[in-house]
């Protein structure tokens, strides 16, 4: 993005990609339907961005979705608002507008040079390898966008961290976010729904309830429910060293509906059967409540005890899954470590923007909404910068 911006205002860019080709984290997250960003007010959306909402908030003004949803557009990409108020591009691909904005930027100059990887600095130049051997450039100005640390097969692998901490560039360590959770479900279960989504709950920590749906996986639960979540859970996993999740299997329905329904004979019904006759509790749900030893082949029940255990069923959280699955990256490079235009103050002339710099937000949009906010912040810095120093 901030290429483009450069580009079209005349100055000569150049794009240095350690990867073979551009944008494989991008379309990665073409894979899930690209949800560009998110349709809901705009004081809602900077909200999202939490504690650190102050200056993601500035950025995303100058930046806010609507312009996102305009660029898209331009590049032939018609969006749409989803029934959850995210947004898309109509495709439902990032191959598309990849490719289409690829062919922009080359038209507009803008050079790529892919096996290109960053090493660091020396004195005032920047170090590549490629092909292992070494490559020095003095660039006017340089922007780094070298992502987190999440699915490091696509490139990011937050080798620059350690560049920055040998220059003492304060940077917040990075940490999953948008991530599952360890959980130790019993071989049965494991062996039987590791894979399968838990639709239609609620899960709920302290005071913030979510609904959605979970994903259990062989070790733990992720999912967007789970997500929405996890940096509070995260939090708590640091303090406390476990974190207490509580899924509601059936939201829809209050815990008097719940009692009454059970309080109906079960006529020699197996457990599970007579749960889902009664409350649609799938396999997968009822399975869930039978993790807990109380809830094994019972012959009597209370129905006041099994309806608040299937609106309240407790979930001990161990860990969080490792930043290399999660979805996307908390921590990078502080706000007191860079200028009002994301300029490193140890380092100038050199930006940073994306997943480097230290917020988080759920997913949902906020995630790419922030990435090009941030570039497009920096890429004005870099004009300001250059134009300065021509003067
Ligand atoms: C599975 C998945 C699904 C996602 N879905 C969504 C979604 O639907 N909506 C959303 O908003 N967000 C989504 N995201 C998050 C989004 O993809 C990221 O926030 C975004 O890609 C980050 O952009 P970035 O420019 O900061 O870094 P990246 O896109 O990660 O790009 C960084 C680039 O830097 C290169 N690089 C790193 N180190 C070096 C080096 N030393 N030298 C040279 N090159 C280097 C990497 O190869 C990479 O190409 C998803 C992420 C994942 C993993």
């Amino acid at each position: 993005m901030a290429a483009e911006i450069l580009s079209a205002e005349g100055f000569s860019v150049t794009i240095y990609e350690r990867k073979a080709s551009a944008g494989r984290k991008f379309l990665m997250a073409g894979r899930g339907g690209l949800n560009l960003t998110h349709s809901e007010p705009l004081d809602d959306f900077i909200k999202k961005y939490g504690t650190k909402s102050e200056i993601p908030g500035s950025v995303i003004q100058e930046f806010p979705p609507q312009e996102l949803r305009n660029w898209c557009e331009s590049l032939g990409q018609k969006t749409f608002i989803g029934s959850s108020g995210r947004i898309f591009p109509e495709s439902f691909k990032a191959s598309p507008l990849l490719r289409a904005w690829i062919s922009r930027l080359e038209k507009q100059g803008v050079r790529f040079m892919f096996g290109y990887d960053w090493q660091g600095w020396e004195e005032d130049a920047i170090v590549f390898k490629n092909s292992g051997a070494p490559v020095c450039l003095k660039p006017d100005a340089t922007l780094l966008a070298l992502g987190g640390a999440s699915w490091p097969r696509l490139g990011t692998d937050g080798s620059w961290v350690e560049i920055f901490e040998k220059e003492n560039i304060g940077i917040a360590p990075l940490q999953p976010a948008n991530c599952g959770f360890f959980v130790e479900w019993s071989d049965l279960f494991r062996r039987r729904f590791a894979g399968q989504p838990l639709k239609s709950v609620a899960v709920s920590f302290g005071a913030v309830k979510i609904q959605g749906e979970v994903m259990i996986s062989s070790n733990g639960i992720e999912g967007g429910a789970v997500y929405a979540l996890s940096s509070l859970l995260r939090e708590e996993i640091t303090v406390n060293n476990t974190a207490y999740l509580v899924l509601d299997l059936k939201p829809d329905l209050d815990l008097s509906e719940i009692k009454k329904r059970l309080e109906k004979p079960r006529r020699g019904a197996s457990f599970s059967n007579y749960l889902r006759k009664y409350l649609n509790l799938s396999s997968v749900a009822v399975n869930i409540l039978m993790e807990n030893p109380e809830w094994q082949n019972p012959e009597h029940y209370d129905p006041e005890k099994l309806a608040h255990s299937i609106k309240h069923f407790p979930l001990t959280l161990l860990a969080p899954f490792p930043l290399e699955r999660a979805i996307s990256t908390a921590g990078g490079v502080l706000f007191e470590s860079v200028d009002q235009n994301f300029m490193l103050l140890k380092k100038p002339g050199v930006f940073v923007a994306g997943e480097m710099l230290d917020w988080e937000a759920p997913t949902g949009g906020y995630l790419l909404q922030a990435d090009f906010a941030t570039a497009v912040r920096a890429a004005r810095g870099i004009q300001q910068w250059l134009s300065g120093r021509a003067v």
